[in-house]
């Protein structure tokens, strides 16, 4: 009922034994900001700046883009705000770039892999973003991390511009955090390393299902391989949520999962500490993570993680579900 539904609008995402976690919004672009507001998000957790290079002629400027991230950090008001950096490439393409064609774009120079090639494009952003982050809580997030050397490399790069804008009196704020999506499996079987690096994970799943199972992720006839619930899929999220956990650092989840009813109590028993989604979906995730002990989802989850299908899986949470109803 939809006045149940909006008395969760300024209420802390809390489960029914009192375990707090973040419940933000997947934005694309300053339009969506309206509905982030209305639905009493804890912050952003994804923003995706690719609508800034797309459907134009020439790359946008670091002034440009600087104006935008300014723009949604000041509205966000100190919540957290995570803006990833450019995930070009796979399906997305720049016509005004002249890149390459390649035979496996979502295996070839994607994201971070294209921005660490073509660092000046790299540059510009992360400029736009240190300058932007003197008006909020920035936190920058690198796509498609596979190693831990890319990882340091783009940190070094942050650092280099930090150095600069320093120099010439520029603000820039000493508290952003940086950390990384972890959407290829390499990346979450190495958790660990890369948590030592890396203040925060966000993991997204509508890759790291597609790598995971070997199944486009906009292919029709392999969609019955796409399958969030699956045991292999939340094996390597606990391994990713651990691996954080064991080094201080905290977990997010920005792939579509994050706001799904059926994976919600799972993910709160493996201790995500933060859900990523569409604002729609934010007031639904947080009465139902109301009703939900995290204790009791701790033990479904570790129940989950024993069985061998996404069928099992889904039984075995609904089952659940009907009784706390
Ligand atoms: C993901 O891969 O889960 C994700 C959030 O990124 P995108 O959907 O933009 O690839
Ligand atoms: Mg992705």
């Amino acid at each position: 009922n939809v006045a149940r539904m909006r008395s969760f609008v300024d209420r802390p995402s809390l489960s029914a034994d009192g375990h707090e976690v973040e419940l933000a919004a997947n934005i694309g672009s300053v339009e969506d900001l309206a509905k982030v507001l209305e639905n009493g998000a804890d912050g952003i957790g994804l923003f995706r700046t690719e609508f800034l290079y797309m459907g134009r002629s020439s790359l946008p400027t670091e002034e440009e883009q600087f104006t935008v991230y300014r723009h949604v950090l000041e509205k966000m008001n100190g919540k957290r705000v995570v803006i990833r950096t450019l995930d070009i490439g796979g399906d997305k393409e720049l016509p005004y770039m002249d890149l390459p064609k390649e035979s496996n774009p979502f295996l070839g120079q994607r994201a971070i892999r294209l921005c660490l090639n073509q660092d000046e494009l790299f540059r510009v952003q992360l400029r736009a973003l240190l300058r932007a982050s003197a008006y909020g809580k920035l936190a920058i997030m690198f796509p498609m991390i596979a190693v831990v050397d890319e990882l340091g490399a783009a940190k070094r790069i942050v650092e280099e511009e930090r150095v600069k804008l320093e120099a010439a009196s520029i603000a820039v704020s000493d508290e952003i955090e940086i950390g990384i999506m972890i959407e290829i499996p390499a990346a979450a079987l190495n958790a660990g390393a890369l948590a030592r690096e890396a203040d925060f994970f966000s993991i997204g799943t509508n890759d790291l299902i597609q790598y995971t199972m070997a199944a486009d992720r906009m292919n029709e006839s392999v969609a019955y391989l796409y399958q969030p619930h699956h045991p292999s899929i939340l094996r390597l999220v606990d391994m990713v949520i651990q691996a954080a956990q064991r080094n201080g650092r905290w977990t997010g989840m920005c792939g579509e999962m994050a706001g799904d009813a059926d994976a919600i109590p799972l993910l709160l028993g493996l201790g995500l500490h933060e859900f990523s989604m569409s604002a729609s979906s934010i007031l639904p995730a947080r009465e139902l993570i109301s009703r939900l002990s995290r204790e009791e989802c701790a033990s479904l989850a570790r129940q989950a993680l024993d069985l061998g299908s996404q069928a099992e899986v889904l039984s075995l949470v609904r089952q659940h579900q009907s009784r706390s109803e």
